[in-house]
């Protein structure tokens, strides 16, 4: 995600803070269109109390098998891992592994290193904002340890109203229950490694009908219907809430997703897969390796196309959208990363206008909020997403870093962006929960993105670039962490840089 985005009632505050805080147009480095955009930053800063974060301390991390093993729902907000049982614990120690179904017991065990394919339908209503979805997943235990439930997040669980009306594990009705963004699915008995089970989940929900918080992340507002992270996917149990507009998401890449969309109008779509099948107001979309589907759609989008070497870039906007701007920042900035990074993992690259909100990530799809200052920068920001976060996942809500300092160093390299940060230096090894709204960005994606070129520079370019491909071919298609990213850069020069790496990450080092 990137912090930069145009309210839809900021212009006061904006002028505001041109007129109060007139440094903001100082950064000589900056377009008008950034400058703005920061300006309209500040002005939110101006109107937002920055009250002191949530006591959260607890700091999780995944373990290398991505398991998260029996944890009771915690007392703490973010589960802990130190639960884990020794691999002997547990009747899976003696039980031979299996691949059909579950088989009866329990282990109090769940873990995101599953596989699992998805095949839902989405029944929306334009107007009524009605959002109904009936998903089947085909899961493969690629855990090394068995497993009794699933954890799955879905943003309708806290901005939909959302009521799971069916659940169903091998057949058989399950009782799921819903907390937070998580639906817990019990499967009705273990699933050993290796273990197959069809797990279907059905919900209803409605669509936001405004911007504030959250909501633009599932909303139908300003002719555009936006959903993200609405399609219940193998996770571990998140907090929704945070002080800051952090991404409190984690989830494991999907071989293949195929989606239905069916309307009560004819609608545009753009959405991480691509169109395979379907007309009017039924269409079809199948996406592969990827850790999202999201969609955005109007009735009236403009669809744009080019192309940059293999790969087919679409914009949709509607009329009056700076398309142009989008396509040229989508070109410039997938040509530019990949020549550092290594190919895109998609044939498709979409950028969809929204109604508002910020720009955001996700497969193969990004977000740009209509109206939106600093195309340049918002477009090369959530394109380096499709490699930190789309190729390599990381947790982002605990682990902010991997994703949001690596896409934002990205962006700002390639288009001469760098700029000090606005907040005092601080660690950058916390999860979301524990950054202000004032500093998140200041800190994580400047500061995380400055110490990232500094490094660079340290290394010299050759060894760092070295570094960052290995770390994403190491890494490709799964959740890693911000010590692995680290560590790697680390294992490409004769310099020690563990000393450098101390000071910002001493939970790391
Ligand atoms: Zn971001």
């Amino acid at each position: 995600m990137s912090r930069l985005r145009r309210p839809n009632a900021g212009w006061l505050l904006a002028l505001v803070a041109l007129l109060v805080v007139p440094t903001v147009m100082g950064v000589g480095q900056f377009g008008a269109g950034t400058a703005m955009a920061s300006a309209m930053t500040t002005a939110g800063s101006l109107a937002t109390s920055s009250g002191p974060s949530p006591s959260i301390t607890a700091a999780a991390s995944l373990d290398s098998s991505g398991s998260i093993g029996p944890s009771a729902p915690a007392a703490s907000p973010i589960p802990s891992d130190s639960s884990l049982p020794s691999p002997s614990d547990g009747p899976l120690a003696s039980a031979p592994p299996t691949a059909d179904g579950v088989v009866p017991g329990a282990v109090n065990a769940t873990s995101m290193a599953l596989t699992a394919e998805y095949d839902a339908t989405v029944r929306l209503n334009f107007g009524t904002r009605s959002f109904q979805v009936a998903s089947t997943m085909t899961i493969t235990n690629t855990a090394a340890e068995a497993i009794d439930r699933l954890e799955l997040n879905t943003i309708a669980a806290r901005l939909g109203r959302m009521t799971v009306t069916l659940a169903r594990s091998d057949g058989r009705a399950v009782t799921a229950t819903v907390k937070d963004q998580t639906i817990t699915v019990p499967l009705g008995g273990i699933l050993q490694p290796g273990g197959r089970v069809v797990v279907r989940i059905d919900y209803r929900a409605t669509l936001r009908s405004g911007l504030a918080g959250s909501n633009w992340l599932f909303t139908r507002v300003n002719g555009i219907l936006e959903a993200h992270r609405w399609l219940p996917w193998i996770s571990r149990a998140t907090p929704f809430n945070r002080p800051n507009h952090g991404d409190p998401f984690v989830t494991p890449v999907s071989p293949r997703v195929r989606v239905t969309i069916v309307s009560d109008r004819v609608i545009r779509w753009a959405t991480t897969g691509e169109q395979v099948g379907g007309t009017g107001t039924t269409k079809v979309f199948e996406a592969r390796n990827v850790r999202d589907f999201a969609i955005a759609g109007a009735p009236d989008y403009r669809l744009t196309s080019a192309t940059v070497g293999s790969v087919t870039i679409h914009v949709w906007g509607r009329p009056g959208f700076a398309t142009a701007a989008v396509m040229a920042a989508a070109k410039s900035a997938l040509a530019r990363q990949a020549a550092l990074l290594g190919p895109y993992p998609y044939r498709t690259y979409d950028l969809a206008q929204t109604a508002g909100g910020y720009g955001m990530e996700s497969p193969g799809l990004t977000w740009i909020p209509g109206g939106a200052g600093s195309i340049a920068y918002l477009v090369a920001h959530e394109t380096a997403h499709q490699w930190f976060y789309g190729v390599v996942g990381n947790d982002q809500a605990r682990q902010p870093y991997a994703d949001e300092a690596a896409a934002d160093f990205i962006a700002r390299y390639t288009l001469n962006l760098r700029r000090s940060s606005r907040c005092a230096t601080a660690r950058l090894d916390l999860n979301i929960y524990q950054y202000s709204n004032t500093c998140y960005y200041e800190t994580i994606y400047i500061q995380g993105g400055n110490f990232l070129d500094d490094t660079r520079r340290k290394m010299g370019n050759p060894p760092f670039w070295a570094g960052i491909r290995d770390y994403l071919a190491a890494n490709r298609f799964k959740i890693t962490t911000t010590k692995s990213l680290l560590d790697t850069l680390d294992a490409r020069t004769p310099l020690n840089l563990v000393p450098r790496y101390e000071p910002r990450f001493p939970s790391l080092y």
